[in-house]
């Protein structure tokens, strides 16, 4: 009987984007049927190996047929085949998240005027309605029979039981009329289609056969080739190389190589920023293809990006995404492990706590991060590409291992900072310190810029010591947990306390407080709710007060924490520190005794300060008023 159903919605857009065929590539249909044709193979070969003896062994191939007159491609597998319910759930709905996100990829693309950058997605099964107005799938799994899928790929199509002796999957694509620059015909030559094979599908494990027309020598009748004199022979010839990249001889395989694996199997049309390509043998043996793309992926920022390589287990395709094989921080990455090492037969749940694995994802992990270090004393500018691109994530490495990993990442690290232009890592930041430098000193700000304008940063510009630049929100939390770097203790230019200073230093400021007590001690009144102390200060040059903070959390840190939705909320220990060599802090002096003014003044000088930090003014009205007031008595 035969059954005739409507795509699902989404698959009818896809649809429709296809056959309208904003998609400029057209070739790339056979590339993604001949994929499916290979995974179905995996999954029959895959029953097979676990099936103890009951699911027979082939001879694995895939094979295409060209017919002229018929204007068809016949692509046929004999992998696990599709039942009638994978038929309508596999072909009638879009079964791959990859579809999904190709779509918003166009969505998004088309709104911008911008569909060459779609490049090379895997757009699967549909694809094939880029070239062919019919498409029919004829199919069989093993304990069923065989069912006949047909469609125009526009609203419907229908299903009914065929007959069909091997398990596995015909499609024949019926081709589109060649229109103007349309050339459909093309597909038709034996030529084209063994040079797509070979340009998009030549690493496929099984071998891709077709029957093509050669020129062979004339033989005569004793079997001998006659000079000169040729004729048409059809013969079988495999199309493709079939060794996996992976499992090539490593010096046969080339940068170029590698970029257009990366290329074609993950779905980006940029070369990646690094390729590691690993032969390890050891406590674990496994071959693997790394690779660092080029722009951060699709969704890495999203919470639902799944992390992982692909796995393999003796050749055979086993899962997308083995988050095992990766640890969090390095989550950017793609690639793929094959290993003799595991059994074909290990279930999901033993997979997630294979000690493998884990075995694995540490040697990935120690290659990736010295390749990244061989990487930056190579070719720094590269370096600083990927770093611009995942440096937050080594950061957060660091970060989120409480500082454990610190020796594995901290050479990684790289910062702008007061006397570099360009980056500079903490080796180098430690090479320059200063003699008798204690720490490394850093400041934090949203950016370069506001960082320069913070008023602690005067004294270290004068004696020309170094200060790192911190602008992301996670850098001042990962060098916490770092504590140190290279037995140096790391300090931000905006803590409040004295160890810096000489005793000599800090017998003089001691000496200033006491003379000033009265009118420290009304400033500290007047900001007792914004600040816990009030200080004189030897940091400063030209500005006339800072705001510090106390006890190891800084400003930003606190910034950051409060951003994050909860009841609990983080409190810095601020201080405010007075220039006592500025002529405002001279200037209060003589008016220390007027409660009104001294708070007028404080007020004003207090929201300077917090400005500066990169904070905005928490009751502008009261801020005007104040400084209208005092513009106004100055003038009088
Ligand atoms: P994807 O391959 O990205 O999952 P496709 O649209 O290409 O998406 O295919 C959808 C599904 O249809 C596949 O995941 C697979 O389950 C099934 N399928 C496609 N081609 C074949 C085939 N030749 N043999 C068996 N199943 C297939």
């Amino acid at each position: 009987m035969k059954e005739t159903k409507e795509f699902q919605t989404e698959s009818k857009e896809l649809l429709n984007l296809m056959i309208n065929s904003i998609y400029s590539n057209k070739d790339i249909f056979l590339r993604e049927i001949i994929s499916n044709a290979s995974d179905a193979i995996d999954k029959y070969k895959y029953l097979e190996l676990t099936s103890e003896g009951k699911v027979p062994s082939k001879n694995y191939e895939i094979y295409i047929s060209l017919d002229k007159k018929a204007r068809t491609i016949t692509i046929k597998d004999n992998g696990i085949g599709m039942s009638k319910d994978d038929l309508i759930k596999n072909l009638g709905t879009i079964a791959h998240s990859g579809s999904k996100e190709f779509l918003n990829k166009i969505k998004e693309a088309k709104e911008k005027n911008e569909l060459d950058i779609i490049g090379q997605f895997g757009v699967g099964f549909y694809s094939a309605f880029m070239v062919a107005d019919k498409v029919e799938v004829l199919t069989k799994t093993l304990n069923d029979q065989g069912y006949l899928f047909t469609s125009d790929g526009l609203n419907t199509y229908t299903i009914e039981e065929k007959e069909k002796e091997d398990t596995g999957t015909v499609i024949t694509l019926y081709l589109r009329k060649s229109e103007g620059e349309e050339d459909y015909d093309k597909y038709l030559d034996e030529y084209t289609i063994e040079n797509l094979v070979k340009k998009y599908s030549d690493f496929v494990r099984y071998p891709i056969k077709m029957d093509v027309t050669e020129k062979t020598p004339k033989l005569d009748k004793d079997g001998k080739e006659i000079k000169d004199e040729y004729e048409d022979k059809v013969v079988t010839k495999t199309l493709n190389s079939m060794v996996p990249l992976w499992k090539k001889n490593k010096k046969d395989v080339t940068d170029e190589d590698l970029n257009k694996f990366y290329k074609d199997n993950f779905m980006d049309f940029e070369d990646p920023l690094l390729s590691l390509n690993l032969n390890v043998e050891g406590v674990v043996s496994f071959n693997s293809l790394i690779f660092i793309p080029g722009r951060a992926p699709y969704g890495l920022y999203s919470q639902n990006f799944e992390k992982g390589l692909k796995l393999y287990i003796k050749g055979i395709f086993i899962k997308d995404k083995c988050k095992e094989l990766v640890p969090d921080y390095l989550k950017f990455i793609a690639g793929l492990v094959d290993t003799n090492d595991l059994s074909l037969n290990i279930s999901r749940e033993m997979l997630q706590e294979d000690v493998r694995l884990k075995k694995m994802s540490d040697i990935i992990e120690n290659k990736v991060i010295s390749n990244l270090k061989d990487l930056k004393s190579k070719d720094f500018e590269k370096y600083l590409k990927f770093y611009k691109l995942y440096g937050d994530h080594i950061t957060f490495g660091i970060y989120s291992s409480y500082g454990f990993k610190k020796d594995l990442l901290s050479d990684l690290l790289v910062y702008k900072s007061l006397n570099n232009e360009n980056y500079i890592d903490l080796k180098t930041y430690k090479e320059k310190m200063k003699d008798g430098q204690k720490y490394i000193y850093y400041a934090c700000g949203r950016s370069e810029e506001s960082i320069k304008l913070l008023p602690e940063i005067e004294k270290y510009k004068q004696q020309g010591i170094d200060v790192l630049f911190f602008t992301k929100e996670i850098d001042e939390f990962a060098i916490k947990m770092m504590n140190d770097y290279d037995k140096v203790s790391f300090k931000n230019i905006t803590d409040h306390d004295k160890e810096d200073l000489s005793k000599e230093e800090k017998d003089k400021l001691d000496i200033a407080e006491a003379e000033n007590k009265e009118l420290i001690d009304n400033i500290k009144e007047a900001l007792k709710d914004k600040v816990n102390d009030v200080t004189l200060s030897s940091k400063l040059v030209d500005s006339p007060v800072c705001i510090s903070t106390k006890d190891g959390l800084s400003l930003s840190m606190e910034k950051t924490i409060n951003e994050v939705p909860g009841d609990e909320k983080a409190k810095a220990n601020k201080v405010l520190e007075i220039n006592p060599n500025h002529a405002i802090f001279k200037a209060l002096d003589k008016i220390k005794a007027d409660k009104d003014l001294v708070n007028k003044y404080s007020s004003v000088l207090y929201n300077e300060a917090m400005l500066l930090e990169g904070f905005d003014i928490e009751d502008k009205e009261s801020f005007v008023k104040n400084l209208n007031e005092l513009i106004e008595n100055s003038l009088k």
